[in-house]
């Protein structure tokens, strides 16, 4: 999708810290971290929300989590991290292309903001 920000990136008409990029799997760093490790795992295709996944996204989905404990493992989180979907309005997802939020670096706190 031509507007959509992350799909750019995808396509690289948007520059970004690429920390990952195999099969279905895009990963990269967040513009504005909130955390000394934050980095977003996407998949190459447009998938809005958790809301518009499909049964045969299962295994996407699984492969991103698995994604997301490598880069974990790489960035030596070895006492924890937390990994994120947010998503819709309410749950403070802003861009509208599936990703998931892996944090870690420093102690997270609970409930979430
Ligand atoms: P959301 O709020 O949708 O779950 O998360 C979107 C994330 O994308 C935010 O953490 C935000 O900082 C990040 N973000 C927004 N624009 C850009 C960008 O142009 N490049 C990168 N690398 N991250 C971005
Ligand atoms: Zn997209």
């Amino acid at each position: 999708m031509s507007d959509c920000l992350f799909c750019r990136i995808i396509d690289k008409a948007i520059p970004a810290d690429i920390v990952l990029e195999r099969g279905n799997l895009l990963a990269l760093r967040d513009i504005n971290p909130q955390a000394p490790t934050h980095v977003l795992i996407i998949p190459r295709r447009h998938i809005a929300t958790i809301d518009d996944l499909q049964a045969e996204d299962t295994l996407l989905v699984g492969e991103m989590v698995q994604a997301a404990r490598e880069i974990a493992a790489a960035e030596s989180l070895v006492v924890g991290y937390r990994l994120v979907f947010n998503c819709g309005r309410q749950g403070g997802q802003e861009v509208d292309h599936l990703h998931l939020h892996l944090l870690g670096g420093r102690s997270m706190e609970w409930p979430p903001g």
